[in-house]
């Protein structure tokens, strides 16, 4: 059998794995994310691991999953804010000379989304949009079992779709965007505002957790922010909805992990909102691949079983 050695370049780490033709997933690990000199370190990072997959299996290409915005036809980093010289970065092209294999990469996003249709909560569908929730909101769009790339590689940003006009100012440099009332770091926000409790010591998302776990205990505060963060969202299911009518919308990002009554949450809310012709073709799920969506995506995008997954 043959495989591919899948990446996926993160703020904080670069996970990674063996992934065969059959979904099987190998030898996964993870390293830090480089502090400095990224653009020099995180392709020798990725030629080392490379090497030591090659001791145990034959690799054949290899998949990137990046954060950031992509140029996916020429694997190079268009901008990220999150790591240090990585912006500008040709990690298709340096890593495919340290390791002679053909190398593809794309946003982790919309690998994360075709990961959810090649083995998670959206196989064999055809138009699947994936939002996921942290400190803003990615998107990625399927469109009739392909991904929307747009004429400069920024389709699906769908956490920059304005929702208030003239509402909070966005690091976009818009205002009013989906990702400053709707993602994790939102709630958070809005439940330290209203609540005057800052203690917010960790990331979002574990005080995405904190906040969930004050509304199950019937917080006041708690729930409003709760309240205010699943309107927002839903309305910006609607509008998803209108725009691509697709068969399921994932809801991905940590605050997943609240499960079943989440989706209720958000399912509740969109179903009052949503016009009723609609109501019959689109549903809202949550992701189900986790930590490893990304690695699959990035599988499916070097070795292009787009027209596979169909
Ligand atoms: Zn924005």
């Amino acid at each position: 059998m043959k495989y591919s050695a899948c990446f996926d370049i993160g703020g904080t780490y670069i996970k990674f794995g063996v992934i065969s033709s059959s979904g099987g997933i190998f030898t996964t690990g993870k390293v830090a994310t480089p502090k400095e000199n990224a653009a020099i370190q995180i392709p020798e990072i990725i030629a080392h691991q490379v090497a030591l997959m090659s001791q145990k299996y034959e690799i054949q290409n290899i998949g990137i999953s990046a954060c950031g915005l992509i140029d996916h036809e020429r694997g190079e980093v268009l901008f990220s804010a999150n790591i240090k010289d990585y912006s500008g970065l040709q990690l298709a092209r340096i890593v495919k000379e340290k390791t002679n294999l053909h190398v593809s990469v794309e946003n982790d996003v919309r690998c994360a989304c075709l990961g959810e249709v090649w083995l998670g909560a959206a196989q064999g569908k055809q138009d699947v949009v994936l939002l996921t929730l942290g400190t803003g909101i990615g998107g990625a769009v399927v469109i009739n079992g392909r991904l929307m790339r747009g004429a400069g590689y920024l389709a699906g940003e769908l956490g920059h779709m304005s929702i208030v006009h003239d509402g909070e100012s966005c690091p976009c440099g818009f205002k009013g965007c989906l990702e400053r009332y709707a993602s994790t770091g939102a709630l958070v926000r809005h439940y330290t505002r209203i609540s005057g409790n800052d203690s917010a010591n960790g990331n979002d998302s574990a005080n995405g957790k904190e906040i969930m776990d004050l509304v199950k205990k019937q917080d006041p505060h708690a729930r409003a922010a709760y309240d205010n963060f699943l309107d927002y969202l839903s309305t910006g299911l609607v509008n998803i909805t209108h725009l691509y009518n697709p068969e399921v919308i994932i809801i991905g990002g940590g605050i997943t992990a609240q499960g079943k009554s989440l989706l209720e949450d958000i399912q509740e809310k969109y179903q009052h909102k949503v016009m009723d012709v609609y109501k019959v073709s689109t549903e809202i799920t949550l992701a189900r691949l986790r930590n490893h969506a990304a690695l699959y995506g990035a599988y499916t995008v070097v070795n292009q079983v787009e027209e596979m997954v169909r």
